[in-house]
């Protein structure tokens, strides 16, 4: 499995490219510069099976839209989060882009199954609500790879004073990632990677 993150934006959220051996991608957070990520997707020559949100920031769900435009596929989210995503609830900074709906029928709601798969990519569904109602963490339990969105960083967690954040929700997600394999690689919404076993030794929240 090949995972390729790109920062997007100003505030360096991290998108996922995600695919294995057919070509087939599943692009994770793609937070901004849509223009990019398609050329990501040319660059490899992927084709897209997914988007999948770990949860409903406006940073990192901006270029949805104009991603879906080019390249349909289907949209996977909470609907915790997805009842906000796009009015005026996920409104950033006044100069910040409030993020446009996707022209789709139907969203796929992550809670709906314990592990999805699309094209030959399995992942299973973690729900770790605190940083905003309907946070998922995504794990890809063959690779070992974990997308953790806003939920945990290296060296840092999420912040729980945004609209829907809960401090005691956060920290009852922080102890079931902390359950899990420590060789398991961490793939954080904003900033490097990490793994399981180093944040469970070294990171504080997760103490
Ligand atoms: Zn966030
Ligand atoms: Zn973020």
């Amino acid at each position: 499995m090949n995972i390729l993150p790109i920062p997007t934006g100003a505030y360096q959220e991290m998108c996922y490219i995600v695919w294995s051996a057919d070509k087939k991608a599943i692009i994770f957070d793609p937070g901004h510069d849509a223009d990019v990520i398609f050329h990501a997707l040319n660059e490899h020559d992927l084709e897209v099976a997914a988007y999948v949100c770990t949860h409903a920031h406006y940073d990192h769900i901006n270029a949805l839209a104009d991603l879906h435009e080019k390249a349909p596929a289907p949209i996977a989210m909470h609907s915790k989060d997805l009842a906000w995503a796009f009015d005026e609830r996920n409104q950033g900074p006044p100069y910040y882009p409030r993020p446009r709906r996707p022209n789709v029928e139907k969203f796929e709601h992550l809670e709906s199954a314990e592990s999805w798969t699309f094209a030959d990519l399995r992942f299973q569904r973690i729900e770790t609500p605190g940083h905003t109602p309907g946070g998922c963490c995504l794990l890809f339990p063959e690779s070992k790879i974990m997308i953790t969105g806003d939920t945990l960083f290296k060296g840092s967690c999420g912040r729980t004073d945004l609209p829907g954040g809960d401090p005691r929700a956060l920290k009852d997600s922080l102890s079931t990632l902390k359950k899990l394999s420590e060789d398991i690689r961490i793939f954080p919404g904003h900033g490097d990677d990490s793994t399981i076993g180093v944040e469970r030794a070294t990171n504080f929240f997760m103490q």
